[in-house]
């Protein structure tokens, strides 16, 4: 028998709807779980609980939110450590006897909308902060992972998170979703998904704070010098890890000609001797992927890529019978204009480009619209410090793959990857406060910055 579980406004409750759906396990594709589909009403009935409980939430001192949320993960236990610090800034005055100062304030409602990959630390990447800031909070998850938000905040629940301060509203897009872009009284938006989702947001959205994490085009640049044993095992991994549906995922690698025939060879016979299975099995390599659209969309685009003229090194079909499972697969003499090599797939196909020098590389590497990840595998410094310098993308990994965010650093991506925020780390407090400036004159006279003269 599925599990069924009700929205998260104020405690657990159906729908006003009544309507529910459900998630499937895409490795066997039984049904897991029935969900409510929350609508428009129901984001209005969290707004109102979120408003009321805004004021006794945002009072909270900070360092008291932070362990109220210290039982989650890494990230609660880092923002939890947050709550004590929420630094603001003081500096001296032109004028004298006067003192200035920024503290940072919550933002109010603010609605977090999450993809699927990654659907418990994403969601945990913004709660955490959001909570710790002093925020009430309406999240709505993505309607493939419903589960795991249900049992993140059952978690928050039993970690004494006071009823009111998060809403969990499951349910499709439209409306569940695009009522909190548009709602009024909800002041800020955190997204992660995927680009077109995100630039619907900031044309609909109105005037709100708004945090977007989008896609990826991952590149790893392999120079000739690189220990090559190193970088193969970092492109496997961060191409097929995690069946490629991972926003840091290696979706392209640019490598030396010196060492192309070498990489294709030895890639070829990694990649095909991958085990797929379920990922609840402990011998599993590459598990399925999420959905039917998404098999889908890894085999159009292999149409796609042979169309274009690339060579299909391996790979390039679904598997036959249950689960939503598509061979890791890899393209050959691609080209930067191939839409393989510029479009986000999100599925384990991986492309091989072949460049003649460093500046190459790195010019293959920004061709894209994207900015998240990226990586080089290089022994020679020079080289290591010129793509630090040069590769456009929000982080560069030296010798290491796509792959492996920490979550006291900040994670983002530039481009069309998103709009300038980070997540995690320090900067992750960024995205849920407003940054207030306080003047306090002890003068006793009325003082004018700027033109007042003694
Ligand atoms: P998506 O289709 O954009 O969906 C993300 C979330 O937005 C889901 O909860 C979805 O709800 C909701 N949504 C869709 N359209 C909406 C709208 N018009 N208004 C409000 N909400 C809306 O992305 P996805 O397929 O779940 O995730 C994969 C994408 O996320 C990839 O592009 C990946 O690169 C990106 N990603 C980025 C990062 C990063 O940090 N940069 C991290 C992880 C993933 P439903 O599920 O109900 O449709």
């Amino acid at each position: 028998m599925p599990e069924y579980c009700k929205l998260y406004i104020n405690g657990w409750t159906d729908s006003t709807s009544g309507e529910t759906f459900k998630s499937l396990n895409p490795a066997t594709e039984e049904v897991i779980v029935i969900l409510q589909k929350g609508n428009a009403e129901d984001v209005n009935k969290a707004v109102d609980v979120a408003e009321k409980t805004f004021d006794s939430w945002s009072e909270t001192p900070a360092p008291k939110r932070g362990s109220d949320v210290q039982e989650a993960i890494d990230i609660f236990e880092y923002m939890a450590g947050e709550g004590r610090r929420l630094f603001g800034h003081t500096t001296p005055s032109e004028l004298k006897n006067k003192f200035c100062m920024t503290v940072r304030r919550p933002i109010g409602v603010v609605g977090i909308i999450t993809p699927w990959n990654f659907p418990i630390a994403i969601p945990a990447w913004k709660l955490a902060p959001a909570l710790v800031c002093g925020n009430t909070v309406i999240w709505k998850p993505s309607s493939d992972t419903p589960l795991c938000a249900v049992e993140l905040v059952k978690i928050l629940e039993k970690a004494g998170v006071p009823k009111g301060v998060v809403s969990l509203i499951t349910g499709p897009a439209e409306p569940a979703g695009t009522e909190i872009v548009k709602h009024k009284k909800i002041l800020g938006i955190s997204f992660t998904g995927s680009r077109d989702t995100g630039l619907w947001i900031t044309q609909n959205a109105g005037i709100k704070k708004i945090g977007l994490e989008l896609g990826g085009k991952n590149g790893v640049i392999v120079m000739p010098d690189a220990d090559m044993k190193l970088a193969l095992d970092g492109i496997i991994w961060g191409a097929f890890g995690t069946t490629g549906q991972r926003c840091t995922a290696a979706s392209r690698v640019i490598l030396h000609e010196e060492v192309k025939k070498q990489l294709e060879d030895a890639l070829r016979k990694r990649a095909t001797a991958l085990r797929l299975g379920s990922g609840l099995d402990a011998n599993t390599d590459v598990g399925p992927l999420i959905n039917k659209a998404a098999v889908e969309k890894s085999e159009r685009y292999t149409k796609i890529g042979q169309e274009e003229g690339a060579k299909l090194l391996c790979g390039g079909e679904r598997l036959k019978g249950k689960g939503f499972f598509f061979e890791p697969t890899i393209f050959t003499d691609v080209s930067m204009d191939m839409r393989i090599a510029k479009e986000e797939i999100f599925g384990p196909v991986l492309s091989l480009i072949s460049v003649s020098s460093l500046d190459e590389a790195i010019e293959a590497m920004n061709s894209v619209e994207y900015g998240l990840s990226s990586s080089i595998y290089t022994n020679d410094i020079k080289a290591a410090f010129k793509a630090i310098e040069k590769i456009q993308a929000g982080i560069t990994y030296v010798n290491s793959s796509t792959t492996g965010a920490e979550t006291h650093l900040p994670f983002g991506g530039v481009k069309q990857t998103g709009n300038g925020t980070r997540e995690a780390g320090i900067l992750g407090i960024d995205e849920f406060s407003e940054v207030k400036t306080v003047y306090i004159d002890y003068s006793g006279k009325l003082q004018r910055a700027q033109i007042d003269t003694e």
